[in-house]
């Protein structure tokens, strides 16, 4: 029997590209590659880029740079190591790629992953492969599904991306010109996937999109369904025991999805909505199409289907045009909503899109100072919303052995990561943990009296 070949995936930004990654290393098993964990072992590298910012797409370059000199070090020893760039780095900028960087084979756009077997074949015969056209197939059907024994490896809790592409053009993000417009993926086809997961397994599905609550995919009669029916369908699969979403545009929140969680216990009180600014200036110069207000009655409609919702965004800061005022906004907005946590970026030129061109860029110097302030303000409250649970008992999904031995970390509904002491027996069981500590990012905790026994039965423990 002829040994399996070796890949190994990197994947660099959002979760969709972790997703992308898993889907490459699937459909590249029966093309007779393992995966390995370390690249100086590897037959062929998969570099799955991120172009959001400028940093993540400079850090492209670096790694190209890494692994030309494991690839030099693989030819010393006789061997032919491939190197191909994936992702929204080689849609947007593929040949440039192919002309800077000589060891690179085959560059391969973020939707094209399903021709990877061919373009590898083609590429072992000395071609410099590259094919970034968006394609009329459908590249989910067409990529392999999740194999067995790689979903068990890869934990209890797992992505599958519902949807793609964006059709909003912010005036900031390249996501429409990378991921190409938006589309959904049928609700079978979702269904028979997340079926797959739970029974190899997994126990928490987030469904993942570049604006996911943008779903409308078809169902079995062929109408179209939005998200909320769509979580309906797959809170009947067996098996599975959360449900979660990322990433939502305000715009696209409607009254099935905001009743979905009023009634469906598997979906978790979570939410990310990224908000961007809390200045109505800024965010109509960002294209956001949602004001303030809009957001805010949002958030009110919201909390009344289902009190306890925690909520998390996205802010830039430093958006051309920005002022202390607008700032001042943003961290009001942040006080009033009291969200349980936030990311926040310094605005990133990126080639192409409106607000590259915008007179009165932001200095960086000015952004950066603007960024530490608003992290300030967002770590308090993240602290704030931790600290309420001080001493309560709350469910967690254990999902992994912790760095210490007989500890295990999990997950809160509200996505808290919580360390305990428990038995690696019952990972993948929802248990009740008392709550003793709160850290800065984690939360402590012990086995609460009353579940104890049941989940250690259940585990046969
Ligand atoms: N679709 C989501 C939305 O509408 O908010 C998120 C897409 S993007 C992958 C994730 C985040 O990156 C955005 O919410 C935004 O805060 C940030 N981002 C996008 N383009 C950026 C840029 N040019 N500079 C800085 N941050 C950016
Ligand atoms: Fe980018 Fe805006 Fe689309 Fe989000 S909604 S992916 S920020 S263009």
């Amino acid at each position: 029997m002829t040994q399996p070949r070796k890949v190994h995936v990197k994947s660099f930004g959002c979760q969709m590209n972790v997703y992308d990654s898993h889907r490459m290393a699937d459909t590249l098993l029966p093309a007779g590659f393992a995966e390995t964990a370390s690249p100086a072992d590897a037959d062929l590298v998969i570099l799955n880029t991120c172009n959001i910012r400028e940093k993540a797409a400079d850090k492209v370059y670096s790694e190209i740079g890494r692994m030309r000199e494991l690839k030099h070090a693989a030819a010393a020893d006789g061997r032919k190591m491939m190197i191909a760039v994936a992702g929204c780095v080689a849609q947007a900028e593929g040949q440039e790629i192919l002309r800077r960087a000589g060891a690179v084979d085959l560059v391969v756009g973020s939707q094209n992953y399903h021709r990877l077997p061919d373009m590898i074949a083609r590429a072992e015969n000395g071609e410099r492969v590259i094919d970034t056209e968006f394609p009329v197939e459908d590249k989910f059907e067409a990529l392999a599904p999740p194999a067995r024994e790689q979903i068990a490896k890869r934990g209890v809790s797992a992505f599958v991306t519902v949807q793609e592409g964006c059709d909003k053009f912010c005036t900031f993000c390249v996501v429409p010109y990378t991921r190409g417009a938006e589309i959904s993926r049928p609700v079978e086809h979702i269904a028979a996937e997340v079926a797959r997961l739970a029974a190899a397994g997994v126990r928490e599905v987030t469904l993942i999109g570049q604006n996911v609550n943008g779903y409308h995919g078809n169902d079995a009669e062929g109408r179209t369904a939005t998200l909320g029916l769509l979580l309906r369908r797959l809170a009947r699969v067996p098996g599975i025991l959360r449900l979660r979403y990322t990433t939502s545009h305000p715009r696209d929140m409607n009254d099935e999805l905001i009743a979905a969680h009023a009634e469906l216990p598997e979906l978790m009180p979570y939410v990310h909505l990224p908000v961007q600014s809390g200045s109505d200036r800024i965010l109509a110069a960002m294209n956001r199409k949602h004001t303030r207000t809009d957001y805010l009655e949002l958030i009110a409609r919201m909390r009344a289907a289902r009190p306890d919702l925690a909520f998390t965004s996205d802010f830039i800061v430093g958006f051309p045009g920005e002022t202390e005022d607008d700032l001042q906004d943003t961290l009001a907005l942040l006080r009033e909503v009291g969200f349980a946590g936030a990311f926040s970026f310094a605005y990133s030129p990126r080639p192409g899109t409106p607000a590259a061109d915008m007179d009165s860029q932001v200095p960086p110097e000015v952004a950066t100072d603007r960024l530490h302030r608003l992290q300030a303000e967002i770590l308090r409250l993240q602290g704030n919303f931790n600290a309420q649970f001080q001493g309560r008992t709350l469910e967690v999904l254990l999902e992994k052995p912790g760095r210490l031995p007989g500890q295990l970390v999990g997950k809160t509904p509200y996505l808290q990561t919580v360390q305990l002491m428990a038995p690696p027996a019952i990972i993948g069981s929802l248990v009740k943990v008392a709550i003793t500590d709160i850290g800065s990012n984690t939360l402590f905790g012990v086995l609460a009296e009353s579940t104890t026994m049941s989940a250690l039965e259940t585990a046969g423990a």
